[in-house]
């Protein structure tokens, strides 16, 4: 990548960053991936103490690694969400007692320049933990997520993100994986059920926002 798309990104992470803290976010920013781990290792976990974690789906967050890190600390016990080959009722069981972790990692469909999240989920584990049961939710977000308002980050969401990620899984079938455009389907699989706009973190610092100057996700 470019230098100077990068310099351009830097400077609207760093707004978006300022936006967020008045919005009572821990925010942060990382040039890549690998240093979005490394702020999470040094600055972020030492200062939570935690026992228990789990996350919601998020491209992003597998790829900064941080879960690897987790996984590897024999102290932390890790509520397994997405284990393929555990049943399905066994799994909706696993997301509900991961509501009750003390860190839930997941990523946002979009952050907007003012400093709300915005997510659109399924199932509701991720938006609800989001809201509220874990005591820390670390959020990972890089910069293709950022908009200027709710109104862009939901037309996103529809028009782009929901699309792309019904297309990532197999076995499911919307509309939208044959065409790439949104139906407003009725289909048992539809993936758009719950949306969310997290104005600001309540209490003040639960919900961090971990910025990277890459693209990633969807
Ligand atoms: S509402 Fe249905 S068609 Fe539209 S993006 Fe969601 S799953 Fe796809």
């Amino acid at each position: 990548m470019s230098d100077f798309i990068d310099t351009f990104w830097q400077m609207r992470l760093e707004k978006c960053k300022t936006a967020l803290e008045k919005n009572n976010f821990d925010a942060f920013v990382a040039g890549t991936c690998s240093e979005a781990q490394k702020i999470f290792v040094e600055h972020i976990l030492p200062t939570l103490h935690i026992k228990t974690a789990s996350w919601g789906d998020s491209m992003t967050m597998y790829t900064t690694g941080v879960f690897d890190v987790i996984r590897q600390n024999s102290e932390i016990e890790i509520i397994e969400t997405f284990a393929p080959d555990v049943p399905r009722e066994e799994i909706i069981e696993r997301r509900r007692q991961a509501l009750l972790v003390d860190l839930f990692f997941t990523g946002s469909n979009a952050v907007t320049e003012s400093g709300q999240l915005v997510n659109l989920d399924m199932v509701g584990n991720r938006v609800g933990a989001i809201t509220f049961g874990p005591k820390h939710v670390i959020i990972f977000a890089g910069r293709n997520k950022i908009v200027a308002d709710v109104e862009t980050a939901m037309q996103r969401i529809k028009s782009y993100a929901a699309p792309a990620n019904a297309i990532r899984h197999t076995g499911w079938k919307t509309p939208c994986m044959k065409t790439s455009y949104c139906m407003d389907c009725n289909s048992p699989d539809r993936i758009c059920n719950t949306w969310t706009i997290t104005e600001k973190s309540f209490p003040k610092g639960r919900v961090k926002v971990l910025l990277i100057n890459e693209d990633l996700g969807l």
